[in-house]
C-alpha cells in the first residue's frame, strides 16, 4: 500500500462483512417493497403519468424556495439514477453467484431497454442544476433523462459496460475509491489510472466513493473529512479530473456528512435509497437504485419509472444519532390522505400523526437494536405509489470512544463471536470434506 493511504484503524475484512449483512438488509427490504407491491407499480401506468406530464420539466419553473416542498411534485417524474457494482459473464456467475452482480448480457439487455423507451444520460453536474431548478432536463416526446452509476472503480466498466452503452452515446458516472485501484498487489479487478484517465477524457465522470470504502457511521468528524479530501485530492492528480460528487460507501452516511463534504469541494452526494431524484431534493441526499441480478424484466422498468415523495426534515435530519424514543418530525406534501400513508422503520409498522394542513408528519420511532436501520414514508395515489427513505443510526459506540478507552467491551464480544463463527465454520467445512 502507497505510504500515502490512510491506514483503517479497524479490520476492514470486519467492516465489510457487517456492511456486507447491512447492504442486503436494505437490499431485502427494498426488494420486498418492489416485488410484494405490483398492483401500484403498474409501469403502463407510470409511463402514461411519464408522458401526460412530459412538458412539465420543460416549462419555466418559478424559483425553489428552500425548505419548501414545490407545489408540482406529482407532476415531477425526477430522474432515476441507477447504481451498478459488478458486471460479470455468464460463466463467472455461475462460478460464484453474487445477488450484486449482474451479467454482461443482462447489462446489455438493460441499455437496449433504456434506448428504446427514449432515455439518454446525464452527469451528476446536470442532476445537481436540476434538483436545485436551476436547469431544466428535455422530458419532450416521451424523453426521460437517467444516471447509469457504478460503484468502486471496477474494471468490468470497460469489460462489459462501455461497449453497450457507446452504441447509444450513453455517457456513466464512475464512483471509485483510490485504495482500490493504488492497492499493491494490484487488485484483479481494478481499473487502472490509465483506464480511468481515458474514461474521464472520453466523458465519462469520474468522482469519489471515499479514500477507502468506509462505514462513515464508525467515523469521527476528521475521519470523514479525510475520506472526502483525500480521495478528491488523489482522484484530482491520478485522473486529471474535478471531483465534485461521492457515493456514500454501502448508502451510509451520517448528519454530519453534508456539511463535511460543502467543506471539501463537493456539490452533492449519493444515497442508496429508491425514488426518482425531482426538483427541490436534498443534493447530499440524491437517490439511487440498486441493480441487482433479479431486476429483469418488469422490476428494472419499474425502478426506472418509480416516484418519490419529497420531504423536509423538520426536528432531525438523515443519519442522525437516535437514543431512545423519539418524536421524529418531516414536512411532506400537504392535503394527502392519510389513510393511503404508511411508514416504516425497517418494515416494522411505526405510529404517527400527520397533519394535512401543515404537511406534518410525526413518526414515534421506538429504538432500534441495529445500528443502522431505515425510516419509510410510503405514500399510494390513483395506483401510484411515492416514497421517501432516511437513514437513522441508532446509538452505538464510536470509533472516537475506542480510540480513548481501547477496545469496548461490546467489541471485544464481538470479535469473541465472529471467532467463534469462524471455528465453527472451519468445523462445518472440515465436517464436509
Ligand atoms: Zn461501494
Amino acid at each position: 500500500m502507497a505510504e500515502d493511504i490512510p491506514r483503517p484503524p479497524y479490520s476492514r475484512f470486519k467492516a465489510f462483512l457487517f456492511l456486507t449483512v447491512f447492504a442486503f438488509g436494505v437490499i431485502w427490504a427494498i426488494a420486498h417493497f418492489t416485488n410484494n407491491k405490483p398492483k401500484g407499480q403498474d409501469t403502463s401506468a407510470l409511463q402514461k403519468v411519464a408522458q401526460k406530464k412530459e412538458n412539465l420539466a420543460t416549462k419555466e419553473s418559478a424559483p425553489l424556495i428552500q425548505g419548501e416542498i414545490p407545489e408540482a411534485w406529482r407532476d415531477d417524474v425526477g430522474v432515476p439514477v441507477l447504481c451498478y457494482h459488478q458486471i460479470v459473464s455468464e460463466e463467472e456467475y455461475r462460478k460464484k453467484p453474487t445477488p450484486f452482480a449482474i451479467t454482461a448480457e443482462e447489462f446489455t439487455e438493460q441499455m437496449e431497454w433504456l434506448h428504446e423507451n427514449k432515455f439518454y444520460t446525464i452527469l451528476p453536474d446536470e442532476l445537481l442544476a436540476y434538483t436545485k431548478g436551476e436547469k431544466n432536463l428535455d422530458f419532450s416526446n416521451g424523453k426521460r433523462p437517467v444516471v447509469l452509476t457504478f460503484d468502486d472503480g471496477n474494471n468490468d466498466f470497460v469489460n462489459y459496460a462501455e461497449a453497450p452503452m457507446k452504441k447509444y452515446g450513453y455517457k456513466g458516472v464512475l464512483f471509485i475509491y483510490p485504495t482500490y485501484i493504488m492497492a499493491k498487489p494490484r487488485k484483479k479487478r481494478a481499473l487502472t489510472w490509465d483506464e480511468i484517465r481515458r474514461l474521464g477524457k472520453e466523458g465519462h465522470a469520474v468522482e469519489s466513493h471515499t479514500m477507502w470504502h468506509p462505514n462513515l457511521s464508525t467515523m469521527t468528524d476528521d475521519e470523514q473529512r479525510a475520506q472526502f479530501r483525500d480521495s478528491k485530492k488523489a482522484l484530482d492528480k491520478h485522473a486529471g479530473v474535478n471531483v465534485k460528487h461521492l457515493a456514500y460507501p454501502f448508502g451510509v452516511h451520517t448528519s454530519k456528512s453534508a456539511e463535511l463534504l460543502r467543506e471539501t469541494g463537493y456539490t452533492s452526494a449519493y444515497t442508496t435509497f429508491n425514488g426518482g431524484n425531482q426538483r427541490g431534493e436534498d443534493p447530499y441526499l440524491l437517490r439511487r437504485f440498486l441493480i441487482v441480478k433479479s431486476d429483469q424484466g418488469k422490476i428494472f422498468a419499474q425502478k426506472t419509472l418509480a416516484r418519490s415523495l419529497p420531504y423536509r426534515f423538520e426536528n432531525f435530519k438523515g443519519g442522525d444519532i437516535l437514543e431512545g424514543m423519539r418524536d421524529l418530525r418531516l414536512k411532506i406534501p400537504k392535503n394527502l390522505d392519510s389513510s393511503h400513508l404508511k411508514v416504516r422503520i425497517f418494515s416494522t409498522a411505526q405510529k404517527f400523526e400527520y397533519v394535512p394542513q401543515s404537511g406534518i408528519l410525526t413518526v414515534h420511532a421506538i429504538p432500534s437494536k441495529k445500528a443502522l436501520s431505515v425510516l419509510e414514508v410510503v405514500y399510494k395515489e390513483s395506483g401510484i405509489e411515492y416514497r421517501a427513505s432516511v437513514l437513522l443510526n441508532h446509538k452505538r459506540d464510536t470509533l472516537l470512544a475506542q480510540h480513548v478507552s481501547g477496545k469496548t467491551e461490546k467489541n471485544t464480544q464481538n470479535s469473541k463471536k465472529v471467532k467463534k463463527k469462524k471455528r465453527k465454520k472451519k468445523r462445518n467445512l472440515a465436517n464436509n470434506d
